[in-house]
């Protein structure tokens, strides 16, 4: 016997059910796939790319080589290779977005072996937590207790009886970054494990650059959610606990994306089609580049652009700046966000911009809309974010960086592209007319 391990959100060889499945269906003998396709690395960003790249590489190192790399249409390349190979079965983790849902009803239907999913990306696979009612949750708090309440299966180790079986193969794409893994991950992971303590404390503060930035790792699936919540189930502290409550949302996303495929890209409340934005033009670009003289919008777009990262409090603050200070439609920040980010992920970035935006599940109200400069001056109160990434920046002192426009001597730093006051009142007009 031979089994196929088809790899796709599950970069590493521990924690992961569906290998064990598949050395157990292959009695030990296993080919291990990854297929390119066009598609999604076409959607993909350089920084996704990279790290996908590098996370490949790490993986094949890890079986000794092995890792059997094809692209094209994983419909027609799947049951290519399980034919070629004469595999029993096919071995997936499962995906519950709709494209990766659509693409694997195809391989199954075009496979002469079975297509066997074992286990998820997550925790508790989407869709399986229903209220009293049956229905799924809508609002985070109780679907949070419901989701402790479940519980999920403890971590479980790497095969030790895995014989790797060659087949043709191309070469890995090509791309270095640091950190990528499924062994940097969990160093990663440990590391960052003995300070969770702090978590409460730090989490909010973009300037001290304090969470974990696990969503990378998570993103690859170089470790499972699993491992992360056994280990902090260890930790008995509040900062584990809020962490463990930033996971569910992981899941919360997850979960809302499976049911409402339509959610990627439409808003989630459907009210909100009505909504009237305006055509994204030059103010989109002075948004996605950094230029729209809010200090704390511009360093958080800077910081995506030079490190495919941001910090969650300060997407919060771009999204709604994009959202309600410019009145763009959520989908042209997201697309942005997707190209841009290493850990973009289409649930979590879909809903959250639908959370900002006001449109999705348990959205924060419309009306409560950010305002830049408070909210800069209050996470970033010594204005070490802002002067970190805007250079123009750098001869002011403490928070005098989050409104140059006040005390001068930002030489090339622009002129703030609207009035935020002015801003604020129109898109509470376009909410009005929605809600009549
Ligand atoms: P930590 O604070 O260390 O959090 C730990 C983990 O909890 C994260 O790694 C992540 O897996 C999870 N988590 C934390 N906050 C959220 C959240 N609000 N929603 C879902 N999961 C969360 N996250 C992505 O992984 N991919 C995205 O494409 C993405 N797009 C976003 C877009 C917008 C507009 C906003 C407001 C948030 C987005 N997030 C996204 C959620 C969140 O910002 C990131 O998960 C977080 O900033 C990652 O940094 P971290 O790992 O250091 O977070």
């Amino acid at each position: 016997n031979t089994a196929v391990m088809w790899f796709r959100r599950d970069l590493r060889l521990s924690d992961n059910p569906a290998l064990l499945d598949a050395v157990s269906a292959g009695d030990g003998r296993v080919v291990g796939v990854f297929v390119l396709d066009p598609l999604l690395w076409k959607r993909s960003g350089d920084p996704r790319r990279e790290h996908l790249a590098s996370s490949l590489r790490a993986l094949s190192k890890a079986m000794g080589g092995r890792l059997v790399i094809r692209s094209g249409d994983p419909i027609t390349e799947i049951p290519r290779l399980a034919d070629e190979v004469g595999a029993a079965s096919v071995h997936i983790s499962a995906d519950h977005a709709p494209y990766g849902l659509t693409r694997d009803k195809e391989v199954e239907a075009s496979l002469k072996c079975p297509l066997v999913a074992t286990g998820s990306p997550y925790a508790i696979a989407p869709g399986r937590i229903f209220n009293q009612q049956d229905r799924p949750y809508q609002v985070f708090t109780p679907y949070f207790r419901a989701w402790l309440e479940h519980g999920w299966r403890q971590p479980v180790k790497a095969p030790e009886d895995v014989r790797w079986v060659k087949a043709e193969s191309e070469a890995l794409p090509e791309g270095e970054v640091e950190g990528a893994g499924e062994d940097a991950a969990r160093r990663h992971w440990q590391e960052y494990l003995e300070g969770v303590g702090e978590y409460d404390d730090v989490r909010d503060r973009p300037d001290l650059d304090a969470t974990s930035r696990m969503s990378i790792p998570l993103k690859y699936g170089e470790i499972h959610p699993r491992t992360m919540l056994a280990d902090l189930a260890r930790k008995r502290s509040d900062g584990a606990e809020s962490y463990r409550r930033e996971l569910a949302w992981r899941e919360f996303c997850a979960d809302l994306l499976a049911r409402n495929p339509h959610a990627a890209w439409k808003p989630l409340r459907s009210e909100f089609e009505k909504m009237a934005y305006d055509e994204p033009g030059d103010q989109l670009a002075a948004w996605q580049q950094g230029r729209t003289g809010f200090p704390v919008v511009d360093a958080g777009m800077r910081q995506l652009a030079a490190e495919g990262f941001m910090h969650n409090r300060v997407r919060m603050i771009v999204a709604s700046f994009l959202v309600k200070d410019l009145h763009v439609h959520w989908k042209y920040g997201a697309r942005w966000f997707m190209q841009s980010l290493r850990d973009g992920d289409l649930a979590s970035n879909s809903l959250n911009w639908q959370w900002v935006a006001g449109c999705g599940a348990d959205a924060s109200p419309y009306f409560r809309i950010f305002n830049p400069v408070g909210q800069g001056l209050k996470f970033d109160p010594d204005g070490e974010y802002v002067r970190c990434w805007i250079p123009e920046l750098r001869e002011l002192t403490g928070k005098t960086a989050h409104e140059p426009w006040k005390y001068g001597g930002a030489d090339g730093y622009p002129e703030p592209i609207v009035d935020h006051a002015e801003a604020r009142r129109e898109a509470l007009r376009r909410y009005d007319a929605i809600k009549a």
